[in-house]
Formats: C-alpha cells, sequence, structure tokens
C-alpha cells in the first residue's frame, strides 16, 4: 500500500484547485497548463505520435517534471491530457515512497481504457480538476444541458457526456 491509495483523486483535484486559486473564488474553465505551471511543472506541446496524446516525466532526481501534450491533438484533448498527466503527478507527489524517485507515464491508446490503477487515478482526478463534480451538479439541476456544459467548462462533449454519466446526471 502507499499514500496515493488513501488520497482520492477527487479530493486531490479539489486540494489542487484551492491551493492554484489561493482561496479566490474558481473560475471556469480551468486552464490545466496554468495549474501544471503553478505547481513548478513543464508543459510543452509536442509532435508525439498519433497513439500517444501525452506524457510525464522526471527523468533525473533532482530534476525538473515535463509534460508533453501530442500538438496534433484537438484543443479540448489537450487540456484533458494535461489534467490527467497532472493526475500521476498529484498521485507520485503525494506518495513518500516514490516523491524523490524518476519517473516516465505515457498516455496512448492503453491507457484510455482506464485498466490499472494509476491510469484511473489520472482520469478521474482530470474530470474532477476540469469538470468539478459540485459545480457540474449545480448547474445541471437548474437545466443546463450536455452541450452548454461542455462550452462552459470547454471540454468536449463525449467527455461532459461521460462525466453526467458518472455523476448519474445523464
Ligand atoms: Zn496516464
Amino acid at each position: 500500500m502507499n499514500a496515493s491509495h488513501t488520497l482520492t483523486p477527487r479530493q486531490a483535484a479539489r486540494d489542487t484547485l484551492r491551493a492554484y486559486f489561493g482561496g479566490a473564488p474558481t473560475r471556469y474553465p480551468i486552464d490545466p497548463v496554468a495549474v501544471a505551471r503553478s505547481l513548478g511543472v513543464n508543459v510543452y506541446q509536442s509532435p508525439l505520435p498519433n497513439s500517444t496524446s501525452g506524457m510525464i516525466a522526471r527523468t533525473h532526481v533532482d530534476g525538473g517534471t515535463d509534460i508533453l501534450v501530442n500538438t496534433e491533438h484537438a484543443p479540448k484533448r489537450q487540456r484533458f491530457t494535461v489534467a490527467h498527466e497532472l493526475g500521476h503527478y498529484t498521485a507520485i507527489v503525494n506518495d513518500p515512497a516514490r516523491a524523490e524517485a524518476p519517473f516516465v507515464h505515457k498516455r496512448d491508446s492503453l491507457s484510455s481504457c482506464g485498466t490499472n490503477s494509476e491510469e484511473i487515478f489520472a482520469n478521474q482526478f482530470a474530470a474532477e480538476l476540469l469538470m468539478p463534480e459540485d459545480e457540474v451538479t449545480r448547474a445541471r439541476r437548474v437545466g443546463a444541458s450536455a452541450l452548454s456544459l461542455a462550452s462552459q467548462f470547454d471540454v468536449s462533449l463525449d467527455a461532459m457526456n461521460f462525466r453526467l454519466a458518472n455523476l448519474r446526471l445523464a
């Protein structure tokens, strides 16, 4: 067991947003690149293979952490990818056993299947960071359509429909 199992992705995302806005009201849509940079994580657009949405790496123990995002992919998909990679980063830095060690995570066709716990954590973190449960629920209850919510939170309609289904708000 390690500490990342005790920190839920939802709580990790909420903590991240609270720290980013420093007590000021949360403003939407969230800019995941700005959030990453506020944590000292570099974000670069890169011509990655089409099957790879992005990756995050810290190659040296005392080096910086870099997120690469596929520059060929749609902007909304890039936003979700950066948020996903930030989920990996958050899990790692909150785990004393891994906080200082080098690591690499790649997001490709395999990881979107959500088959391992690391990927599930990163996907749930990304969903909560970009489409916070409380705000989506509040908007939905007063009648916002999936399309208007997708626009408000700057995510794809597919991503918002998936989020609404997971929150039982579809
Ligand atoms: Zn991943």
